[in-house]
């Protein structure tokens, strides 16, 4: 169906989310927040990803989250981005969160994604800002570690975007809790809070809780947790077999090989335990999520308006039993279904 050509938002659009203050910023984020890594690039449908965005505005999704390099092709959810942005967003800017990333690859050569060097990220954020159509980002992080870049250059680069005024606030994603103690200080050094780290965190991905959520708390950044639904492995999609257009046959981000009789089995009962709570898998998977105060946010991707309402649903249920959470503990996957966690101390 066309999409009317004229926006309109939803009158009502604060009333059912929750917003969550992130760390000691004056800044809330909602508590399920929107990431257009997958299925909002140049090779999707425009105008899916559209109504998606849409949607997610008109329920109190006011945090977008990009980075340079999504698509595919690199580059393009930033630009559909910037023509949604251009065409139903535009008096809504303010009411808008939104952040890019750099620190993977991007551009040929030594300069576009080989680390995270202050050539590099400043020249990414001037792209991105450009794609989009945007005078400055609310948020632009480091996205990875470079091991071959000094913490102090990269650092040295996110102060010089937040002193141009091209990005309101920084972050960093997937640092381990030594190296974010590390940045913060060096940010600090400079009079620049660090606002945000956005790592990895599922029930299937636990990294976090081995010393970095104590490590935000501290210092008083927030945290936006991704991946919340393990790529849609916490569904119930994949109980019998590979559904046609999910993310197991299109991306090779999801490794078929996850997909043991064990870890099936695992999801099955998840599914058990969910339905129980009268919610589905996914409900669940981005409540228990939510279910620490220090998670600031649950950043989620969606595929169709369908599967973003079923996850919003999530927030109408997010406490859990004592007895809920054993149960859930006591299941084990095969291996390690992880791609991310954190990073090395260097
Ligand atoms: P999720 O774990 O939420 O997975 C989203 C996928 O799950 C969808 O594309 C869809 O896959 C499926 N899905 C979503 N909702 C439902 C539902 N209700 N029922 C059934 N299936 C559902 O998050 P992503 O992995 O997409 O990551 C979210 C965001 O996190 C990214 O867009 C990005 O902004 C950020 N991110 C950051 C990284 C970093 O390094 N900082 C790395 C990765 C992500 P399907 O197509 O199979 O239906």
């Amino acid at each position: 169906m066309a999409l009317p050509t004229q926006y309109v938002p939803s009158q009502t659009r604060y009333d059912n989310m929750t917003y969550r203050k992130c760390g000691h910023s004056g800044v809330f984020l909602p508590a399920i927040s929107l990431g257009l890594w997958q299925n909002f690039g140049g090779a999707d449908v425009f105008e899916t990803g559209r109504s998606i965005l849409r949607y997610a505005f008109d329920q109190g999704i006011t945090h977008i989250d990009l980075a340079n390099n999504y698509g595919p092709p690199y580059g393009s959810a930033e630009e559909n981005f910037g023509k949604v942005l251009a065409t139903d967003f535009k008096p809504f800017r303010d009411e808008l969160f939104i952040s890019s990333k750099a620190g993977w690859d991007m551009w040929p050569g030594p300069y576009g994604g080989i680390g995270s060097s202050k050539k590099y990220l400043i020249a990414s954020c001037d792209q991105s800002l450009q794609r989009m159509g945007l005078d400055y980002v609310d948020v632009f992080y480091s996205h990875r570690v470079d091991p071959n870049t000094p913490i102090e250059e990269t650092m040295g680069a996110l102060t010089q975007l937040h002193r141009q005024g091209k990005a309101l606030y920084v972050g960093i994603s997937s640092y381990s809790p030594k190296l974010t103690r590390k940045a913060a200080e060096i940010l600090s050094r400079e009079n620049v809070p660090l606002f945000i780290h956005q790592p990895s965190y599922s029930m299937f991905n636990r990294w976090i809780e081995n010393g970095l959520l104590d490590t935000l708390e501290e210092l008083g950044t927030g945290c936006i947790g991704f991946s919340p639904l393990a790529q849609g492995l916490l569904t119930k999609k994949y109980l019998n077999g590979v559904p046609e257009g999910a993310r197991a046959t299109k991306s090779p981000s999801f490794r078929q090989d996850w997909l043991t009789d064990n870890n099936v089995s695992v999801i099955r009962k998840l599914t058990e335990i969910a339905e129980r709570r009268g919610q589905s898998l996914a409900q669940m998977a981005i409540a228990w999520v939510l279910k620490d105060p220090r998670v600031t946010s649950a950043l989620i991707g969606a595929r169709t308006v369908e599967q973003l309402a079923d996850s919003l649903d999530s927030l109408k249920y997010l406490t859990f039993t004592s007895d809920e959470l054993k149960e859930i503990d006591s299941l084990q996957l095969d291996g390690d279904i992880n791609i991310w966690s954190g990073s090395s101390d260097l």
